[in-house]
């Protein structure tokens, strides 16, 4: 019998759901539970294929505009926050709405709206189209702030004089690229007011985090999430500024050509906040059929972050779990992972 070649598998950690992310997907089962299907979502409640197409499967159905809701139904807003103005047109047709905005989303919605009202132009550091960035914009009047995508935007931005100026961020920005961009514009405006707390989420920078610390050791490195995912994508962008240059994403583990893997010995791997952590499992199931893996998972930080329900919503159902909870992995069972913890662990306490 032919002896498989061994695969060493890093394997990043913290990686896959958020808080948010599950916080969201929990509000979408307790409406199901609660009102029966089918359920309404404004916009992918994450922007993760593979969670959509159970959702649907269980009777969600996706819109993009509330015109598309029929009168007197339920409708759910994702988890990347909606403007102001969905939200009264809702109300306007007399819509029951569920919003499952992330509370760190809604955190920098706070923060705009603040800045605003103390006469500050806005800036917003993210990508235009992305809907958390509409959502945002929404709260605030079109000519007191703008949106800065990137580098060159940010030398070129252009402020009524004596105007205070100040930050936000997308939540899912890469941590090192915007920390290039807010260097830009603390220069050009040195009275710059910075967010009172971090904008870019802790998910995010510690996926960045775990990637950054082992992406450079590896010769591939697989992130699992859809290419509609920004967190996703940018962990891709975080493993090849660190120095692999064989860097892909997958949206699901059947995807992946294993040959793509011949010539690698040490691999890389991550998921998205928006990416479930039974595809990281199945993923690992599959090199396991080919190769023989030894997989040692190096933790950058412990996450302990717990978003609830909105309770007076569904006052049973606050303590409902997603319907598909990570697959304990056989490769755990069998022994094949070291852990290595690189930092402490982390706490935030948010209603
Ligand atoms: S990535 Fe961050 S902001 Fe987005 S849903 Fe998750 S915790 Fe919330």
């Amino acid at each position: 019998m032919k002896s498989r070649l061994p695969l060493k598998v890093l394997l990043a950690a913290p990686r896959s759901f958020c808080a948010g992310v599950t916080r969201a997907i929990q509000i979408v089962e307790a409406c199901l539970e609660h009102y029966g299907a089918p359920v309404y979502v404004r916009h992918a409640i994450v922007h993760n294929e593979h969670v959509l197409r159970e959702m649907e499967a269980k009777g969600v159905i996706f819109v993009e505009e509330l015109s598309e809701v029929p009168d007197g139904v339920p409708v759910v807003f994702s988890a990347h926050g909606v403007p102001p103005s969905v939200v009264r047109s809702a109300e306007e047709r007399g819509l029951p709405t569920i919003d499952a905005t992330c509370p760190l989303v809604a955190r920098v919605h706070q923060e705009a709206m603040r800045h605003h009202r103390s006469g500050c132009q806005v800036l917003v550091i993210g990508k235009k189209n992305h809907p958390e960035i509409l959502g945002l914009l929404g709260y605030l009047p079109a000519k007191e702030c703008q949106v800065i995508g990137d580098i060159e935007a940010a030398k070129n931005v252009q402020i009524s004089m004596n105007q205070p100026v100040a930050y936000v961020t997308q939540t899912t920005l890469s941590v090192e690229d915007t920390g290039q961009i807010v260097k830009v514009l603390r220069k050009r405006f040195p009275k710059l007011i910075e967010p009172r707390t971090e904008t870019i989420c802790y998910a995010t920078a510690n996926r960045q985090k775990a990637t950054r610390a082992i992406a450079a050791k590896t010769e591939a490195f697989l992130v699992l999430g859809s290419p509609t995912s920004s967190n996703s994508s940018r962990l891709t962008e975080v493993a090849r500024q660190v120095g692999c240059e064989k860097v892909r994403l997958v949206p699901e583990p059947d995807e992946l050509n294993l040959r793509w893997l011949d010539d690698v010995s040490v691999l890389g791997l991550t998921a998205g906040a928006s990416a479930p952590e039974y595809l990281v499992q199945q993923l690992i199931d599959r090199l396991a059929q080919s190769r023989s893996l030894v997989i040692e998972e190096v933790s950058v930080t412990e996450e302990k972050i717990h978003f609830r329900l909105p309770i007076k919503r569904f006052p049973k159902t606050s303590q409902i779990s997603i319907s598909r909870s990570p697959t304990k992995s056989q490769h755990r069972q069998e022994g094949l992972y070291r852990n290595k913890h690189i930092a402490l662990s982390q706490e935030l306490h948010l209603a």
